[in-house]
């Protein structure tokens, strides 16, 4: 199937993920942009990224190999979410309703780095320790002023996607005005596998499962709140802000997993909306390049792990002489993408204007719709399979 070589631009968990199933399936692939190896982990110490991964993202992650090269001691598998509302609303749901072990595994950055940065290396992936450029005629000028030879350039590059600026791809983007604060915390209480969100009209607390450590029961928090109330926090003094941050997250818990404590540093990442066209003639997209959702539902990383699986599949159904940069055969690929991510950025805004709302009839119903939900076992199955980003709700 090998024909020119597929560039692809972007270093982070989707471009390696991507270089990786382009090698396995016997394309010429090469990888451009920095090469940081993931810091070694520490017993008891987690890195401040976590992701609650999809059974979809673990199945592709398994056939990409890599899956079963995960130090299984720090990946936690979610066997329950409980979803709270600001006032009576609280949805449960358990995997088992759904006829399944799991919902989703959380697990750090740096572990999946490690494993994909292992593999590549196993498969001798060439990798360009440059910046792309611009776009020239099949080829990447680099930041260096290499010219690199692409039969097909995939922008798997972040959010500011140089290459999606270059390729003139349109955009659309949309700030939340909010700021995602991510830490870790020592819990008085179990977590019992459970992810656990609160939905109030300040911004949404997630909360979710890590293996304990010496210091007791470990979470790891993602606040989405507004970006002025964030600023303030972190620009306090770091006793005075955790101190905050402690009070603050017992309030919104209401004391469910005990006394929350706050043990590493404390992250911002501002949070947007965004979609873009995806492709255009020998480009494609992936991953936050490609767009980027709220991270209440946890599904950024799941929905750019789609995009390549599906880029795969497109390429490794292309006819014989089809060159994989043909926008028509892009076009398929952006085909295939579009309803998974529109559906996915819908539910996330959807959620994130409902809950955003002060209006007390919004409240109410909202709350009463949680308990509504709540009694209705159909729904809740839905609502898992949603969850666990196999069908958006
Ligand atoms: C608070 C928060 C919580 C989240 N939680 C979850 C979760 O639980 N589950 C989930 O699925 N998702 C989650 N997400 C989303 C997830 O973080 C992103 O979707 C994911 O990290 C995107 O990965 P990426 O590889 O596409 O981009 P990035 O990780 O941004 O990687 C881009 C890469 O491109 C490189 N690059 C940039 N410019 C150039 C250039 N000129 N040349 C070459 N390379 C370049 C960068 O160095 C980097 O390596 C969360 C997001 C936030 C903000």
């Amino acid at each position: 199937m090998s024909t020119g070589q597929i560039l692809v631009c972007g270093t982070g968990i989707v471009g390696l993920a991507a270089a990786l199933g382009l090698a396995r399936d016997g394309q010429k692939a090469a990888l451009l942009g920095p090469r940081k190896p993931p810091e070694p982990a520490r017993p008891d110490i987690y890195f401040p990224r976590v992701y609650a991964l999809s059974p979809e993202s673990r199945r592709f992650l398994g056939e990409l190999g890599v899956w079963g090269m995960l130090d299984m001691a720090r990946v936690t598998p979610v066997e329950s979410m409980q979803v709270y509302g600001d006032a009576s609303g609280h949805v449960a749901l358990r995997a088992w309703q759904a006829v399944q072990s799991e919902m989703a595994w959380i697990i750090e950055s740096s572990e999946l780095e490690r494993v994909l940065h292992q593999a590549v290396q196993v498969f001798g992936i060439a990798w360009h320790e440059d910046r792309f450029a611009a776009l020239q005629n099949k080829a990447v000028l680099t930041e260096s002023g290499r010219v690199l030879p692409a039969a097909l350039v995939i922008g798997a590059d972040g959010a500011q996607s140089p290459v999606r600026q270059a390729a003139g791809i349109a955009h659309q983007s949309r700030p939340y005005h909010q700021t995602g604060l991510v830490t870790h915390l020592t819990a008085e209480l179990p977590h019992g596998n459970a992810a656990m969100q609160w939905f109030t009209s300040d911004g949404v607390v997630a909360l979710l499962p890590m293996p304990d450590t010496s210091e007791g029961h470990q979470v790891s928090l993602v606040w989405s709140m507004a970006e002025e109330q964030a600023k303030t926090l972190q620009s306090l003094p770091q006793a005075e802000r955790d101190a905050r941050l402690q009070a603050g997250l017992l309030a919104v818990t209401g004391g469910a997993l005990g006394r929350l404590t706050v043990r590493s540093g404390v992250h911002g990442f501002p949070l947007f909306l965004e979609r873009s066209d995806m492709v255009a003639p020998g480009v494609a997209l992936a991953g936050d390049a490609a767009h980027r959702v709220h991270p209440l539902a946890g599904q950024g990383l799941n929905l750019g792990l789609g995009d390549v699986a599906q880029l795969l599949g497109t390429l490794r159904a292309r006819p014989r002489g089809c060159e994989p940069g043909q926008l028509n055969l892009l076009r398929r690929y952006r085909r295939a993408r579009a309803e998974p991510v529109l559906a996915m950025g819908l539910v996330t805004d959807g959620l994130h204007r409902l809950f955003a709302s002060h209006s007390a009839p919004v409240v109410m119903a909202r709350n009463a719709g949680m308990q509504l939900v709540d009694r209705i076992p159909f729904i809740k199955r839905r609502l898992i399979s949603g969850a666990s980003g196999q069908k958006p709700w």
